[in-house]
């Protein structure tokens, strides 16, 4: 007990020491930021723009490195030693041309030397892979993080040579994890010591750190990843671990859109939302920063930002822990590729049978995005038709019941979402109105108050949005006072 509470002391000690520096700002550059020179000269002019506060910079792999690892790590498994070799020299020289041209000629040695040492490790990888035919989860972790050893010593160089007094550090020896390879959790207490003691020295020496984003480790130092996009968590882990006045998620994109502007090009970026509003549009399918990513930042209170790398003047999007609703709807977002599914049953439904029913639906991991029920009926939704045979199969022999089971393809679920719009008659109202010819139906997605579903035609869908944005977010009038247009929906690197 005592024990516990001198580590909760020592905890407090070392978060006063931490309060007073109140300006660590932490910035995640993602994949398309850093993908070739030019991208890393303005990542090189946004972190001088910090030089007010103290940046710490979190970077994931150049864009496509992940995806070009993991096809090369299939491949070795395969046998196919020769093309993941292929893909791997292709990897280093890209960051060799880049190294090149930009980091000094007296850096470039010892980073090609650090390069060449950690793609010897790669390729040895790749053999070891061959020879066992097999690409197990831990291997996988293994491979996948190179990406990153690789970009942040690459962004640590560039940098330097730019003239700021930039220090990499092995995210490796920092983030500590448990031993849930493809998706690890970070064991908290100890990864916040280590930050502290690593990074914490490097901030009061007035240095910026530089961080790979997605790579960790177990205790035992055996290495482990966050996951894929796991570079936002290791923003969020780190801006709680050194107590930061913000987290910057640097993208390719404004920040997070009324809608997909590939849907309806009056879309627009939202200035700010609360994280369960971010929550519920990723419930909805949007492609939002997912918020389990930002948990660390968001039991802490740091503001969060997304801004686009390519035009760093824009303001963004601010998501923070609570935010005054103006306009009740924040964004509409459509889900495709949606089937429903009738399930039909002569003895009625009770809750034995609906368990049974969830059970079978989980077994095939087919995952239900709503389900409600009548007297005799169970309607769902899911987000592919692929077990639903062989789910059907499996019920008729539940419950000795007699079920007959059907299903609707090519629906889409579109979502109004917004704090409390369910409670707003007159707002449904409104939005039935202006849909009733449309064919759309209603759906009680969840328990939330924070969403109104429509179950469309997937050809219908661009029509419907398009209506309900020019219902709520009518032309040049601002909505939360909002910083502009972008080319996509949300962030995407
Ligand atoms: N490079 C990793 C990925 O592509 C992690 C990240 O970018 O966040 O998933
Ligand atoms: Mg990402």
């Amino acid at each position: 007990m005592s024990g516990h509470l001198d580590g909760h002391r020592a905890g407090l000690e070392r978060r006063s020491r931490f309060d007073r520096s109140d300006d660590v700002v932490v910035m995640k550059f993602g994949g398309t930021s850093v993908e070739d020179a030019a991208a890393i000269g303005r990542v090189i002019g946004i972190v001088r723009s910090r030089n007010g506060s103290q940046p710490v910079v979190v970077v994931s792999a150049l864009a496509g490195v992940t995806d070009q690892l993991q096809e090369a790590g299939t491949a070795a498994a395969k046998g196919h030693l020769g093309s993941a070799l292929a893909t791997v020299r292709g990897i280093y020289v890209r960051h060799e041309g880049l190294a090149d041209s930009l980091v000094g000629d007296s850096a470039y040695g010892a980073l090609d030397r650090e390069l060449r040492g950690e793609f010897r490790e790669l390729e040895s990888l790749l053999l070891d892979l061959a020879a066992a035919g097999r690409l197990d989860p831990k291997s996988q972790d293994h491979l996948l993080g190179f990406g990153e050893c690789f970009s942040s010593r690459l962004v640590k160089e560039a940098l330097c040579r730019a003239g700021i007094d930039a220090e990499h550090v092995d995210a490796r020896t920092c983030i500590v994890t448990d031993a849930r390879h493809g998706q690890a959790s970070a064991v908290w207490d100890v990864t916040e010591q280590r930050l502290q003691e690593t990074v914490s020295p490097l901030l009061e020496r007035g240095q910026v750190p530089v961080l790979g984003g997605f790579i960790a480790s177990t205790c035992d130092g055996v290495p482990t990843t966050l996951g894929r996009g796991g570079s936002d968590f290791t923003a969020a882990i780190v801006g709680a671990a050194l107590c930061a006045s913000r987290v910057e998620i640097w993208t390719d994109v404004d920040g997070i859109m009324t809608t997909d502007p590939k849907l309806c090009s009056d879309a627009r970026v939202i200035r700010r939302l609360s994280f369960d509003e971010a929550a519920e549009l990723a419930h909805c399918g949007a492609k939002v920063l997912h918020p389990a990513t930002l948990a660390p930042a968001m039991r802490q209170n740091i503001p969060v930002y997304v801004l686009n790398s390519r035009r760093p003047e824009g303001q963004g999007t601010e998501i923070v822990g609570r935010v005054k609703t103006g306009n009740a709807v924040i964004a509409i977002t459509a889900k495709r590729k949606v089937a429903a599914v009738e399930i039909e049953s002569a003895q009625g439904v009770n809750s034995e049978l609906l368990q049974a029913v969830y059970a079978v639906f989980d077994r095939h991991s087919c995952p239900v995005d709503a389900m409600t029920t009548s007297l005799g009926r169970i309607s769902l939704l899911v987000g592919s038709t692929a077990a639903l045979p062989a789910i059907t199969a499996e019920l008729r022999g539940v419950a000795e019941v007699s079920w007959d089971v059907r299903w609707e393809n090519h629906k889409a679920l579109v979502c109004l979402v917004g704090e409390n719009i369910r409670r707003q008659p007159e707002l449904a109202s409104r939005v039935f109105a202006s849909v009733s010819d449309m064919d759309a139906c209603v759906v009680c997605q969840d328990a939330s108050d924070r969403a109104i579903s429509f179950l469309v035609e997937e050809s219908k869908v661009e029509e419907l949005v398009r209506r309900l944005h020019g219902i709520f977010f009518p032309r040049r009038e601002p909505v939360r006072d909002w910083g502009g247009l972008s080319s996509a929906y949300c962030q995407a690197g």
